[in-house]
C-alpha cells in the first residue's frame, strides 16, 4: 500500500497552493486529482482559436502575501486592468453597482429607488434583519430590492430570498452612504464602489496560466485519482488508479456535502448534516463570435427576460483570448442542483437575448460554441448550513481531515482566498 505524511484531494488553486508551500519544506505530500488536468474551477479551454473558462475568473488581490505570490507567478503575464461593468435593466445600461447608479434609469425608475432608498434610510431599524430579502428592504428600500437586488439574486441563487442568511454579503454586496446614492441618481457614476474595482488577468492563456504556473512548483501531482472513498477510522484512501493510500494528514478540497457521502461507515449525523447542505448548479455558454461591439468586462441581468444572470466579454480582458478580428463571451446561468436544462433551447433564447442588446449582430455571427457545467457553483447560506457546517468540519477535523477552498469550507470565496487556505492549511498540517 502506498503511504504519505500528507495526502490532497483535489488539484484546484487550494490544493495546488497546499502543495506548493509543502513541496517548499520539502514535506512528503501527495497531490490527487479527479480530472486529467490540474487547475479546477480556475481552467481554461481553447476552442477553434477561442480561449474560454468557466466564466469570468478575475484577480480581486487584497492580500499582501497572496497578492505577491499570484503576482510573481504569473509574471509579465499579469495584466491590470480597471473594472467597466454594467447592469442592464428598464433597456438602458447603468453602471455597477445598481444601488450606487441610479441615473441612467427611466426617471420613473429612478424615483422610486430614490424615494424608496430615503424612506428605508429614515426608519432605519436597531436590529438588522437576518434574511436576505428583509435585509434588503431595510438597507436599500423597495425600488432597488424591486429593480435589481430581488429579481437578480433569484436568479442566482435559485432559493427562496427570505430563507436566504445574510452572512455570504460582506464584501460582495456594497452598501452606500446616503450622499453616495444621491450622487449617484442625479450627479454622475460613483467610480470604484466595491471590491472588484481592480484587478488582474493573464494577458495570455486565460486564467489558467495561474494555476498552470503554481502546478509547475509541485512534483507530487497526480492526475486521474479520484478519491472513490475514505475510511478515516484507519486514514486510508482509496483512490482511482492508485488502489489504497494511507496517509497521517488530509485535507480535502472536494465539495463537504459529496466528501461527507464517501466516508465509509459514516455515523448518521455526518449524513444528516450532509444532506442540510445545498447549493444551485452554473451552466456557462462560451461563445466564439465576429467582432463585439460591447465595450464592457462584465454586465449584470436582473431582468426575467434573460436567461443568464451575468454575461462578459473574455476579450476585453485579453484580447489573445480570440483571433484578431473576434470576440469571446460568456453567458452564466444558474439553476437548481440538479435541474434538468435543455442547453439547446436555452442556447437559442441566449442568442436572442444577446441580439437584442447588440452583442451580437445575429446567429450567423457566432463561430462556436461551447457549454460548461458548474454542478456544485454557489452554496446556499442558511439556517441549516450554520448548523450543519461547524459540526461536520469539526467531525473531520478530530480524524485529522481538513476540509478547506471554496467547496472544501462550503462558502462563498474566491480564488485568492483559495490559495489563502492551501497556504495556511500547509502551515497547520505542518504544525500538528
Ligand atoms: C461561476 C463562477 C465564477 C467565478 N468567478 C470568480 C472570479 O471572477 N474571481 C475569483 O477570484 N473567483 C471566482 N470564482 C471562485 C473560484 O472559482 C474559486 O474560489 C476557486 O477556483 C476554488 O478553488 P478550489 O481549489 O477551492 O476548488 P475547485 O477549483 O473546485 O477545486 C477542487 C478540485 O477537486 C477536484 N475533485 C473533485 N472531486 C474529486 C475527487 N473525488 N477526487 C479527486 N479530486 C476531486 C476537482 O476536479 C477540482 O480540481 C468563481 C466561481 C464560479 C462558480
Amino acid at each position: 500500500m502506498k503511504k504519505t505524511d500528507i495526502l490532497i484531494i483535489g488539484a484546484g488553486l487550494t490544493g495546488l497552493s497546499c502543495a506548493f508551500k509543502l513541496e517548499k519544506k520539502r514535506a512528503d505530500y501527495l497531490l490527487a486529482e479527479k480530472e486529467n488536468w490540474a487547475g479546477g474551477l480556475a481552467r481554461s479551454f481553447r476552442k477553434d482559436g477561442f480561449t474560454f473558462d468557466y466564466s469570468g475568473h478575475l484577480l480581486h488581490l487584497r492580500w499582501p502575501e497572496t497578492s505577491k505570490f499570484i503576482l510573481d507567478s504569473l509574471g509579465k503575464n499579469a495584466k491590470p486592468l480597471k473594472r467597466k461593468a454594467r447592469i442592464y435593466s428598464s433597456g438602458k445600461f447603468t453602471a455597477y453597482p445598481f444601488q450606487m447608479n441610479l441615473k441612467g434609469l427611466p426617471a420613473k425608475v429612478r424615483s422610486e429607488c430614490v424615494e424608496g432608498f430615503l424612506k428605508a434610510r429614515r426608519a432605519f431599524p436597531e436590529v438588522k434583519a437576518e434574511n436576505f430579502r428583509d435585509w434588503c428592504l431595510q438597507t436599500f428600500g423597495k425600488g432597488i430590492s424591486k429593480h435589481f437586488f430581488f429579481p437578480y439574486n433569484a436568479k442566482l441563487w435559485n432559493y427562496p430570498l427570505e430563507k436566504l442568511s445574510t452572512d455570504w454579503m460582506g464584501q460582495f454586496v456594497p452598501v452606500p452612504k446616503t450622499e453616495e446614492v444621491l450622487y449617484g441618481a442625479y450627479k454622475d457614476d460613483v467610480k470604484g464602489a466595491g471590491y472588484n474595482h481592480d484587478f488582474y488577468y493573464p494577458e495570455t492563456g486565460g486564467i489558467n496560466a495561474l494555476p498552470a504556473a503554481i502546478a509547475s512548483g509541485v512534483e507530487r501531482l497526480s492526475l486521474d485519482s479520484e478519491l472513490i472513498s475514505l475510511n478515516a477510522a484507519n486514514k486510508t484512501a482509496r483512490l482511482r488508479n492508485l488502489g489504497n493510500v494511507r496517509y497521517k494528514k488530509l485535507l480535502s478540497t472536494i465539495p463537504l456535502k459529496y466528501l461527507a457521502e464517501k466516508v465509509e461507515k459514516a455515523p448518521e449525523t455526518v449524513r444528516k448534516n450532509a444532506e442540510l447542505l445545498e447549493h444551485n448548479q452554473v451552466y456557462i455558454l462560451n461563445l466564439g463570435v465576429r467582432k463585439c461591439p460591447l465595450p464592457q468586462h462584465w454586465i449584470y441581468f436582473p431582468e426575467k427576460e434573460f436567461v443568464f444572470y451575468r454575461a462578459g466579454v473574455y476579450t476585453n480582458f485579453s484580447p489573445s483570448s480570440a483571433p484578431r478580428g473576434f470576440s469571446s463571451l460568456y453567458v452564466e446561468t444558474a439553476s437548481k442542483s440538479g435541474e434538468f436544462i435543455d442547453l439547446k433551447k436555452a442556447e437559442g433564447r441566449i442568442v436572442k437575448n444577446l441580439v437584442s442588446i447588440g452583442a451580437v449582430k445575429d446567429e450567423d455571427d457566432i463561430l462556436t460554441s461551447m457549454w460548461l457545467k458548474v454542478p456544485c457553483a454557489y452554496v446556499i447560506y442558511n439556517e441549516a448550513r450554520k448548523k450543519a457546517l461547524p459540526e461536520l468540519l469539526s467531525w473531520f477535523e478530530k480524524r485529522g481531515i481538513s476540509s478547506a477552498g471554496r467547496y472544501g469550507a462550503w462558502k462563498y470565496s474566491f480564488m485568492e482566498e483559495s490559495v489563502k487556505e492551501g497556504f495556511e492549511t500547509a502551515e497547520k498540517l505542518l504544525k500538528r
